[in-house]
C-alpha cells in the first residue's frame, strides 16, 4: 500500500482506471481480468465504456482518463481494451485489425499518462474475443 496522500490529506487507496467497449459479452470478463492483474477491488477504479473501446469512440473522449490522471495521484493502474468476435464500433473489421488499432492507441496513452519517479503508472492492455482474453502490460513484469 502506498502512503501517499490525496490533495485532501486523506490516506489514499491505490486507484485504477479501465476503459472498454460497451459490448455486453465482454465487459464483465475484462473487469474481472483487470481486477486480477491489479489487485484492485471494483470500487477502487473508474470505468469508462464507449463503443469500440480504447481504439473506438473512447479514443476521442479523453476527458475521463485526463480527469482521473490529473486529479488523483493515487491512480496507478490504467487499463485499455477492445474486443474482437465482431464489434459494433468496427463494422466489417476482423480481430487483427481491431487489435492493431488497440496497440497503436495504447502507445499514445502510455506517452500521455506518463510514469514519473514518484508515480509509476502500469498500463494494462486487454483484447477479448470468444476464445478468451489476450493481455499485455507496460512496463512488462520483470
Ligand atoms: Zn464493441
Amino acid at each position: 500500500m502506498s502512503d501517499e496522500t490525496e490533495k485532501t490529506g486523506e490516506p489514499a487507496l491505490p486507484l485504477g482506471f479501465l476503459q472498454m467497449c460497451i459490448d455486453r459479452r465482454f465487459h464483465r470478463a475484462v473487469q474481472e481480468r483487470f481486477e486480477a492483474e491489479t489487485g484492485l477491488a471494483t470500487q477502487q477504479y473508474w470505468l469508462h465504456a464507449e463503443v469500440g473501446g480504447s481504439p473506438g469512440l473512447a479514443k476521442k473522449r479523453r476527458e475521463a482518463p485526463d480527469y482521473c490522471y490529473e486529479n488523483f495521484p493515487a491512480l496507478r493502474d490504467m487499463g485499455w481494451s477492445a474486443h474482437g468476435s465482431k464489434c459494433g464500433g468496427f463494422p466489417g473489421r476482423d480481430d487483427d485489425y481491431i487489435l492493431k488499432k488497440l496497440r497503436k492507441i495504447v502507445k499514445k496513452r502510455i506517452k500521455r499518462y506518463r510514469s514519473t519517479h514518484h508515480r509509476p503508472i502500469v498500463h494494462h492492455v486487454f483484447f477479448a474475443t470468444d476464445e478468451g482474453i489476450w493481455y499485455e502490460r507496460f512496463p512488462p513484469v520483470k
